[in-house]
């Protein structure tokens, strides 16, 4: 909806895009459809969740925006990649991810279990929480859970290519993408966190599940029961020849991270929110940048981003 005030002529939600496709090329205005539809259905969900960008103020200070672009040849003819990711609030797809054989074609190159632009942009906006509010006010939290956010990415990027995911990657993580970087364990576990309210949100809706999911629940006790909705919903896929709703084993350690993703709705976490922006308003010079590596721009290289 347009506020009476509005003079672009764009809604609240058509306002995150700075840059849409080129829509010179026909086949972008249906790919646009799919990531504005994908990208309201994120927002929804934060807003409803009390999530950044929607956490006190935090949305101003630090904004969030999504541009929608595909590869572009220059004037000498070079093809210029896209790459999907997240720096410093702006979220990068490369529209091509609108396409679903193109999905399904790297989906199965990089052995991924699914790939979707919901999933894309759960992954990404991960990454945009983890800098804007984590690593602000729960730094010490956030390492225990996940590692050291200050490891070299290029680093960890190249030796995760070089030498795969540990063997047991799954007794502690949510994929094996997950074990490259603890941003990158952080984003992954905060898309399969949007990933479990959504179902669980849509059974409470349905009536047929009774749990309460609100900012101070404790959520690691209800986490089995929205499992037990998503293993009923794989079966029906399975009848039907496609593959699970949440394809994600959820161990123990997997637990732990996620209740503290949930924790970030409480009214503790908020208010260390709150109270951290207006220490950086009173004096922006004592508070540091937190630690986004622009690096994080090249993961669709060969990144499980589910
Ligand atoms: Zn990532």
């Amino acid at each position: 909806m347009i506020e009476p005030e509005d003079t672009t002529g764009l809604c609240h939600w058509c306002k995150y895009t700075t840059t849409k496709p080129d829509l010179s090329i026909a086949s972008n205005l249906l790919s646009w459809k799919k990531l504005e539809l994908a990208k309201r259905r994120l927002l929804i969900q934060l807003e409803q969740l009390g999530l950044p960008p929607y956490t006190a103020d935090v949305g101003k200070t630090y904004p969030l925006n999504f541009k929608f672009m595909g590869d572009e040849i220059d004037a000498e003819g070079n093809e210029k990649k896209i790459m999907t990711g997240h720096d410093d609030g702006e979220i990068v797809i490369n529209i091509a991810e609108a396409d679903s054989v193109h999905r399904e074609q790297t989906r199965v190159l990089l052995g991924e279990p699914q790939r979707t632009l919901i999933g894309h942009m759960r992954h990404e906006v991960g990454h945009y929480v983890d800098w804007c509010m984590v690593q602000n006010i729960a730094p010490e939290e956030y390492k225990a859970l996940f590692g050291d956010y200050n490891l070299d990415y290029q680093e960890a990027l190249d030796l995760h290519y070089k030498n795969g995911a540990p063997a047991d990657w799954y007794l502690n993580h949510v994929s094996a993408y997950a074990t490259m970087h603890p941003n990158e364990d952080f984003a992954e576990t905060f898309n399969v966190y949007l990933d479990l309210m959504a179902i669980a949100t849509t059974a409470i809706d349905q009536g047929i599940l009774n749990i309460d999911i609100s900012a101070d629940s404790k959520i690691q006790d209800d986490i089995q029961r929205i499992l037990d909705i998503a293993i009923m919903a794989s079966e029906f896929n399975s009848d039907m020849g496609l593959s699970p709703l949440l394809p994600e084993q959820l161990p123990q350690p997997v637990i732990d991270k996620l209740a503290f993703v949930h924790s970030l709705r409480s009214k503790k976490k908020v208010d260390s929110l709150k109270k951290f922006l207006e220490q950086s308003k009173a004096n922006p010079a004592a508070i540091a940048e937190p630690v986004a590596p622009a690096t994080i721009a090249v993961e669709e290289t060969a990144a499980a981003s589910t």
